[in-house]
């Protein structure tokens, strides 16, 4: 929706590195086949400062990879919050390295986000911890329980163009969650188009043929609008699996036979009764999530403002 031309999303997400210490079958962000990449913050205030004149998003959700990898984190959340893009900066993290961030890291941030993997579990004393610290620093605070992962793209692909249309219309990355993404200079509408073109080399898409570049232009609104109302599915969505693919229990793999688990075709690694599902009922949910009750410490509404409140005082009064 415009509004002075200002498109208002759920969630805009920041890759802040590709890889990570951690190696799930199926990773949405294809992380375990990526090389090291740090984001640079310059960079990244530059893009978000353009992307603010037309583009605002409810919370900037920090990830990767592993976002806790990176070295100059805060740097990253001071260049977010500087250019005026979101109010809120969200961390998605595994949690394994969360024992190590420093005190500042803890001021800095609204939300940290927990996924907790079967063979990587944290203890009840440890995640005690990270909630002490989140309510001392008015953090909103909750770790998800991920049993199960689904497919995440075949490398084979698919050239069945009714069934690529139906993959797209029931992404729920795309069309429910909204997980914009920003990455190196391009905004996309989803957060796995930027590197299925990077993983697969015989894929004729190129990585930034999915998404739009990131200029300083009257046009600009517009054409980010069009883009993200396309019905027309993304170059990468043929050989994506959307949210539709096949239902596993999470393990870690090897990263160097990572790759070997997609080489079957979209038609192999679908789950076409999900499918079905979604396209009656485009919130149903994936099975993916343990039970959700285990959700701790997130702060109520009239907290969060008051959190905000807060911040703008100690803006003020510096
Ligand atoms: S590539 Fe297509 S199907 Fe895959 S997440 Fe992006 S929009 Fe959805």
């Amino acid at each position: 929706m415009f509004k002075d031309k200002v498109y208002t999303s759920i969630q805009c997400e920041l890759n802040v590195v590709h890889h990570c210490n951690l190696s799930c079958r199926a990773c949405t962000h294809l992380a375990p086949t990526l090389e090291k990449h740090f984001a640079d913050a310059n960079k990244i205030f530059d893009d978000f400062l353009i992307l603010a004149k037309y583009y605002r998003t409810k919370v900037v959700k920090i990830l990767g990879g592993e976002p806790l990898l990176h070295p100059n984190l805060i740097q990253i959340i001071n260049a977010i919050r500087s250019s005026g893009i979101t109010k809120r900066i969200h961390v998605v993290t595994n949690g394994q390295l969360l024992t190590r961030v420093s005190d500042l890291f803890w001021q800095k941030v609204d939300e940290v986000q927990i996924s907790i993997y079967p063979t990587k579990e944290i203890s009840a004393e440890v995640i005690k911890t990270f909630q002490h610290k989140a309510r001392i620093h008015n953090v909103a605070f909750q770790y998800l329980y991920f049993d199960k992962f689904r497919e995440s793209y075949s490398e084979i692909g698919t050239s069945n163009s009714k069934l690529v249309r139906q993959i797209y219309s029931t992404c729920k990355m795309a069309h429910v969650w909204q997980c914009h993404t920003v990455d190196n200079g391009y905004f996309y509408k989803c957060p796995i188009s930027p590197f299925i073109p990077r993983v697969i080399t015989n894929c004729v898409v190129k990585p930034y043929q999915n998404g739009v570049k990131i200029i300083d232009s009257p046009k600009f609104a517009k054409d980010l609008l069009t883009y993200l109302e396309s019905s027309e599915p993304l170059e990468a969505c043929s050989h994506c699996l959307g949210s539709v693919g096949k239902l596993f229990s999470h393990e870690q793999k090897e990263r160097k036979t990572w790759r070997s688990q997609q080489q079957f075709s979209t038609e192999e690694l679908i789950d076409m009764e999900y499918l079905t599902t979604l396209e009656n009922n485009p919130i149903a949910k994936d099975s993916c999530m343990r039970n959700r009750s285990r959700v701790k410490n997130l702060f109520s509404r009239a907290q969060r403002m008051q959190r905000c409140l807060v911040r703008k005082l100690k803006r003020i009064t510096v």
